[in-house]
Parts: C-alpha cells; structure tokens; sequence
C-alpha cells in the first residue's frame, strides 16, 4: 500500500479531522490524529496489516510484539498474515505499560527469547515507546530484526528508536502546532473543538 491509500483509510474512518485542536502540551494545531478511530474497522486493520507482514516477508521473522494498547491489535493481525505467508507459526505478544516504561511479562519474555523479533506501533511522535520496547524486546533475550510505525507525525527515525535494521513508517505526516500565542486560529476566533484533545480543559480556563 502507498501513503495515500494509509491515509485514505484512516480519513475514511475519521482518524484525521481537520479544525482548532488544543493538546495535553498546550500546544494548538490545525489536524488531530485519532489513531483509535480506525482499529474497529477489521477489514482495514486487515489490510494494513497485510502490508507490514509482506514487507517483512522472507526475514525469519519468529515474534510480533506490539506495545499496549494500539501495539496489541497491529501485533495479532500482523502475526496472523505472517504465520499464512511464512507456513509456520508466528507468534504475537505485547508489551505492558509499566509506569513510564514498558516490560514483556505474561510468560511472553520465553517467547521472544532467542527469537527474532518485529515490534509494531500505531502512531509515533517522539519514538519513545517504540525505542523502550525494542530495548525491553532486546533485554529479555530477543533479536530486533525490524519496527514499523503505521503513522510517524514527528519525523521519527532509526536512530530515534534504538536503531533497528529496518524501521518503516506506513505514512508520514507532517503535523504543525504552535504555542496559543502564536496561534492563527485562535486570532480568527476559529472555535475550539472540545470533542478530542485538550480543547474542553482550554476553554474552561480561559
Ligand atoms: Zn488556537
């Protein structure tokens, strides 16, 4: 699938919104990316999911570790259609949210050990949790041969994440925001939208 076919999909779900939006950092922006929005749709996490595997066609690829929440649906589709192309059993498991941190428990650390390892995530900023679940992957005793990202709106790369041999974002974006002061839309008086982000916490302290 090429970008715009990803972008369709997560449009047609209501996953991209155009407007006035207000984040938990403060910061204003003209598109808000709901990345939820999309995973009832199975047919078209199917799809996606399709996509990483026969990119990762071929590579030996034993375990599928997705990071809670959005991490955990991409890590069983992916593994599924891997587990159909490669004639074997491919493995999913997820990684906990562990404070600030993430931790591969659940008896999932024996699976992924001495395996080679794909890690999937929804949506990347900073990479952050991507880069703590290819460490954490790595700490339990697996072998990271790849990371993929459906959507990476901060211009993350392989060295951002621990430096991965692969690393593939499915769309880029390139979101823009901007401290209130600077903001155009709120120079317009274009209303907030109080529906997702931080829009309704904005207004009430205004
Ligand atoms: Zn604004």
């Amino acid at each position: 699938m090429n970008e715009s076919e990803i972008l369709d999909i997560y449009q047609k779900v209501g996953g991209f919104r155009a407007g006035h939006f207000v984040f938990v950092s403060g910061l204003h922006a003209d598109t808000y990316i709901n990345k939820n929005a999309v995973y009832p749709y199975t047919g078209e996490i199917s799809k996606i999911c399709l996509d990483i595997a026969n990119k990762f066609k071929g590579q030996n690829i034993d375990v599928v570790v997705g990071p809670s929440t959005g991490g955990i649906i991409l890590s069983q589709w992916v593994a599924h259609h891997l587990s159909q192309i490669e004639g074997k059993d491919v493995y999913s498991v997820y990684a906990d949210k562990d404070g600030e941190g993430f931790v591969i428990k659940r008896g999932y650390e024996d699976i992924v050990k001495n395996h080679t390892v794909l890690v999937v995530e929804d949506l990347v900023t900073t990479g952050g949790s991507l880069k703590k679940v290819i460490a954490e992957a790595q700490r339990v005793g697996g072998t990271v041969a790849g990371a993929v990202a459906v959507v990476n709106r901060g211009g993350v790369t392989a060295d951002m994440i621990g430096n991965p041999p692969t690393f593939i974002s499915l769309l880029n974006v390139h979101l823009e925001q901007w401290p209130q002061a600077e903001c155009e839309l709120c120079q317009a008086d274009i209303p907030v939208n109080t529906d997702v982000g931080h829009g309704k916490e904005f207004l009430s302290k205004k």
